[in-house]
């Protein structure tokens, strides 16, 4: 995929209430206008990158992108778990992430518990792969040193690459 590593940011706001936080793995869902920039070659699946929530520390994320089910599957959408525990949500703050490079494919799975062995697998190896040096640098990158402002909130969605 030639867009990674993708940079991308927009205003966390609801998802569609799958419960994935009930399952211990909460994603945080980017607005229809971040998902509509996604550059053509990035194909639906699990991703792995870094992500910022407001001004606030980057950290390691696992991503999701699949077609969402509100729009009949006309649609994707994009989730992020940030590898982090937050005191308390973050609904209506600025999510910043570089999408970095790809885990696999989406699949189906027999149960919810081989779903959560694999989303567990997924975050395993996000966090080997974000340990390479050239990947590690990406932390470093002046995407992420660019203070959220008023401005970035009110424009809402900021696509770079
Ligand atoms: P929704 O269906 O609204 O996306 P989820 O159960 O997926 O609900 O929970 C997602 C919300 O949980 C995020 O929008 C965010 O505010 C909060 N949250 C707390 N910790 C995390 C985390 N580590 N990663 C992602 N979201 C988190
Ligand atoms: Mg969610």
């Amino acid at each position: 995929m030639r867009s990674l590593p993708y940079f991308c940011r927009g205003e966390v706001v609801h998802g569609f209430g799958r419960g994935s936080k009930e399952l211990g793995i909460p994603t945080a869902n980017f607005p229809e206008s971040v998902v509509d920039s996604l550059p053509a070659d990035i194909n639906t699946g699990i991703y792995y990158g870094w992500a910022r929530v407001d001004n606030g520390d980057i950290h390691k994320m696992v991503m999701s992108i699949g077609w969402n089910p509100y729009y009949k599957n006309t649609k994707k959408s994009m989730e992020t778990h940030v590898i982090h525990t937050f005191k308390e949500d973050f609904y209506g703050q600025i999510l910043s992430v570089a999408m970095v490079g790809y885990i696999r494919p989406e699949r189906g799975f027999k149960s919810l518990d081989e779903l959560i062995a694999a989303i567990h697998s997924d975050i395993e190896e996000a966090k080997r792969k974000l340990d390479l040096p050239e990947h590690l640098k990406l932390k470093e990158d002046n995407f992420f040193k660019t203070p959220v402002s008023t401005t970035t909130r009110s424009d809402k969605i900021m696509n770079g690459h």
